[in-house]
């Protein structure tokens, strides 16, 4: 094994692969560590013994505006296009998820579900997105009671139950990722590019880390590293972690997937059913609708939201709160002190990055490093 490396990666997520790539192609070497036993981080697949393919840590679905960001990625992938849809369990009724008009049209009479939809319509007009901290704001008997019922059937629950806090506690952009369309699209992305790899993110991370330049090393703590070199350091596990927890730990939230593999062939009709009332899990997703993979059996995951806990859990989601923000500040200003140190990725910067989020970050932390 190599001992001196120009650049040390901490994580094999899609940051670092990402990053790794990035510099390997720019003639540089890399060594990427983790301390999973796989790479891909959270994005990771695998398949299952029924030829399910399963994203471990939660489902995951790519989607991006982005040209750049879409044809790099196309480079180690063929794709699967995929539109993602949801659908949440509402008096009994299943309805689109984000609410949209063919949700009106299921859980209210007619004639309420015309004036709602018209109302709509005339204050925000065709195919927008309205944030339900808007509506529930608007001056007008019918959307507000319409707003109140959103809120409590769609939000309220789900938040308490994924966030552990209310709705209004959370920064208003969290919320707003959830909108109301004002239209029947019933898609859950709006992005021009949506997909799933064909053969699962990890192959796609293999592709990319495929490089003479980079090396991996798995099941090894950055902690615990010894007998290495390296003039750059970029670190995609827990700014606080790194810096010892010195103002207290980051919160984060986590979660626990209870995996079942069911004797038919379908569980649901879509791969994700979201449960916004009062039960313990926040959703059930059928793996095989990714890729609609023709199989005998079928493998649902329940997902139950906890709080983490340092060296008890895994890190989540960040939870963009505003007192977590400036708690993270201070690390930042810890960080910004480090020579040839770079915090990168959902941990790193503390960030509820979605993965083109994260791609599009390393693009530009790669620019800056190597301006042309
Ligand atoms: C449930 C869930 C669903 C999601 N769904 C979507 C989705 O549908 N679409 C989408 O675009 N995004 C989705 N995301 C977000 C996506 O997972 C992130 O954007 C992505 O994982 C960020 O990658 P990363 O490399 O920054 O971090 P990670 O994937 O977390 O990778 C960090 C890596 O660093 C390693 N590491 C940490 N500390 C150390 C250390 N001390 N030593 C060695 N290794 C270390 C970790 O083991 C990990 O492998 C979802 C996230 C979750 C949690």
């Amino acid at each position: 094994m190599q001992k001196n490396y120009q650049n040390l990666i901490v994580g094999a997520g899609i940051s670092g692969a990402v990053l790794a790539r990035l510099l390997a192609e720019n003639g540089q070497s890399v060594l990427v560590i983790d301390k999973r036993s796989h790479i891909g981080g959270n994005c990771y697949d695998y398949t299952d013994e029924n030829g399910i393919n399963i994203h471990k840590y939660g489902p995951h679905i790519f989607r991006t505006n982005d040209e750049q960001i879409w044809q790099f990625l196309s480079r180690f992938t063929a794709w699967h296009e995929y539109t993602h849809k949801v659908r949440s369990k509402i008096n009994n009724k299943e309805v689109p998820i984000p609410f949209n008009f063919e949700s009106i049209d299921i859980l209210f009479d007619k004639q309420k579900a015309k004036i709602f939809k018209e109302k709509l319509l005339k204050n925000y007009g065709k195919n927008k997105k309205v944030p339900i901290l808007e509506l529930k704001k608007f001056p007008d008997a019918d959307l507000k009671e319409l707003a109140d019922f959103i809120y409590e059937n769609v939000f309220y629950h789900y938040t308490l139950k994924q966030w552990g806090c209310e709705p209004e506690e959370l920064s208003a952009d969290t919320l707003a990722r959830v909108p109301i369309y004002t239209s029947y699209y019933d898609g859950y992305f709006t992005e021009k590019y949506q997909a799933i790899p064909v053969p699962g993110y990890t192959k796609m991370f293999e592709n990319m880390l495929n490089h003479p330049n980079i090396n991996i090393q798995l099941n090894i703590d950055f902690k615990d590293l010894k007998d290495i070199n390296y003039e750059r350091l970029f670190y995609s596990g827990s700014i606080d972690e790194f810096f010892n927890y010195k103002f207290n730990a980051l919160p984060y939230r986590s979660l626990n997937f209870r995996f079942n593999t069911l004797d038919q062939q379908k569980f649901q009709s879509v791969a994700v059913v979201n449960y916004t009332g009062q039960e313990t899990y926040t959703r059930i997703t059928e793996f095989k609708h990714f890729l609609n993979q023709q199989t005998q059996k079928t493998t649902i995951a329940y997902e139950y939201p906890f709080t983490f806990e340092v060296g008890k859990n895994k890190r989540y989601y960040p939870i963009p709160k505003r007192e977590n923000e400036q708690l993270y500040q201070k690390y930042l200003e810890l960080a910004k002190k480090e020579k040839n140190v770079y915090f990168i990725g959902r941990l790193g910067e503390y960030k509820y990055y979605a993965m083109q989020n994260a791609v599009s970050a390393i693009f530009k932390l790669f620019k800056k490093l190597n301006p042309v």
